[in-house]
């Protein structure tokens, strides 16, 4: 086995084809190669043929053909070595032969010429192989680069031959269906099992887009499927198409495949949030709506003293309705990044304590106590930090039932002005700590939460605090209450 295994590495190496497109032009091989078979030529017809003169018309047959496998295995570099070798050799026979006279003018004339053609031969051929070479490397290059740009585009790719075996998939690819999935799978045994999002049945084999993209030699559009990786659910949108060859024989076809479970996910949770907003603007009209006819027949009956608490109630539910409005336009500005931040120098110690005494009138059934305060300047805009600093109490008076007072802190954290809102409350799972500073994002789904509101307070205070080049954050277990963090950069005239 090992005999053959050098001897097909030995075949490999002489062989002048296997080493097209390499682009490698040694001449120590051609010299060494010419000089042994001169050296042995020459024990030949010295010892075994003990003819000297016989070496002629072999020497000039055999030469021809060992420039012409030189300069095809080496180059015009190798064929050239081996041309100025063969002249070296013939004018050693010269020498060594003792050629006079006329046979001394004509062995120096012959070596001459033939020499010339040999060296036209060795860089024609030469330049034939190294012409190759560089077409063979450019097809090798476009194929690579086609090659780096598939493993590199944003979305999966995964392209497999006409039997459905895999030949190649890109890195997103396997981000979004797993690792298990490799290059000689087929595509049917493949780990990953789609299933129809709907009934949650696995796809069949026949059914999977890239079969039928071959079976049909049609073009599959974005077809949706579930997949669960790692245990997660996710939402996949795959296309798949045949690939043709210039004769329209189908020799491959290529299957992309979109990650669309965040899509899917803000889709749903705007169909919510849309169901919730009409809900919650339904409230405040219907009762306007009640009492504007309440406070016509009052008025009808001169009954001015419950006129005026029919207005009240109008008044509160206008202002209902106009902070519900604002919020909602609030959201739209965010995203588009009009809001215009009118920034100044203000003391943020005195802008909580502000915000908290003004909370503390409102809310009756809990404590908002502010337990430590530190003077503090900060550069921003005063009136959207304390609309953050009114969002995070109201919140915590809303996630905590009644249960304990809300613990407020104003002060400064390296390098930087901090202020935390405390609370005792229902707390939010780990898992849910970056996803609540989401558009629209309620633990639990709009749905479950029994708690007013829209998802969208927390989302309008991490803009403000980003555009102040701040950080929010949450520290909190569930049921373990919750504290709210943010930081502002200090000003540069602080304290
Ligand atoms: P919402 O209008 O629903 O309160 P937010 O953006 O202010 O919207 O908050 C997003 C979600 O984060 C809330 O629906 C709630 O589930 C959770 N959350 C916010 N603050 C607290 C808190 N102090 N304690 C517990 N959960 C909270």
């Amino acid at each position: 086995m090992k005999k053959v295994n050098t001897l097909e590495k030995i075949g490999h190496y002489l062989n002048p084809i296997s080493h097209l497109g390499e682009r490698r032009y040694s001449i120590v091989f051609p010299v060494l190669s010419m000089a042994s078979i001169s050296i042995f030529l020459e024990l030949f017809v010295h010892y075994i043929l003990r003819d000297p003169a016989a070496v002629g018309v072999p020497a000039i047959v055999l030469y021809i053909a060992l420039i012409i496998y030189f300069a095809f295995r080496c180059g015009v570099r190798g064929g050239v070595a081996a041309v100025v070798s063969t002249i070296v050799y013939y004018l050693y026979i010269i020498y060594d032969r003792q050629y006079t006279g006329e046979q001394l003018t004509s062995g120096v004339t012959t070596t001459l010429i033939l020499g010339s053609i040999y060296l036209v031969l060795a860089y024609t051929i030469g330049w034939l192989k190294q012409t190759i070479d560089e077409l063979l490397e450019r097809q090798v290059n476009a194929k690579g680069r086609l090659l780096t740009i598939i493993r590199q585009l944003p979305v999966g790719i995964m392209i497999t031959d006409t039997t459905g075996a895999i030949t190649e998939v890109n890195a997103q690819f396997r981000r979004i269906a797993g690792d298990k999935i490799r290059p000689g799978d087929y595509v049917g045994s493949a780990h990953v099992r789609l299933k129809y999002p709907q009934s949650g049945l696995t796809v069949p084999i026949e059914q999977l887009p890239v079969l039928q993209a071959l079976r049909n030699a049609k073009v599959v559009h974005d077809r949706e499927f579930m997949i669960t990786i790692g245990g997660k659910k996710r939402v996949v949108l795959v296309s798949a198409a045949p690939i043709y060859d210039q004769r329209q024989r189908t020799v491959a076809a290529v299957s992309i495949v979109q990650d669309v479970t965040a899509t899917r996910e803000l889709e749903k949770r705007k169909d919510d949030f849309v169901n919730m907003a009409s809900h919650e603007l339904k409230t405040p009209i219907t009762s306007l709506v009640l009492y504007l006819t309440i406070l016509k027949r009052r008025l009808a009956k001169r009954d001015y003293a419950r006129a005026g608490q029919a207005v009240e109630v109008i008044e509160r539910q206008t202002a209902n309705l106009l902070k519900l409005i604002n919020n909602l336009l609030e959201v739209s500005r965010h995203q588009v990044g009009k809001l215009t931040y009118t920034k100044e120098n203000f003391r943020l110690d005195d802008l909580v304590q502000e915000a908290v005494d003004s909370l503390n009138d409102e809310t009756t059934q809990q404590n908002i106590i502010l337990v430590s305060r530190k003077p503090i300047t900060v550069y921003g805009d005063r009136f959207r930090i304390y609309q953050v600093v009114t969002n995070l109490i109201t919140n915590a008076v809303k996630y905590t039932n009644g249960k304990g007072d809300i613990q407020v802190r104003v002060g400064r954290a390296t390098g930087s002005a901090r202020v935390s809102v405390k609370d005792f409350g229902i707390g939010i799972p780990r898992s849910e700590h970056k996803k609540i500073f989401e558009k629209l994002y309620q633990v639990g789904g709009i749905t479950t939460n029994t708690y007013p509101g829209f998802g969208m307070g927390l989302f309008i205070a991490k803009e403000i605090i980003n555009r102040h080049k701040g950080r929010i954050w949450v520290e909190s277990g569930e049921g373990k209450g919750a504290t709210f963090h943010f930081t502002l950069p200090l000003s540069r005239k602080s304290d």
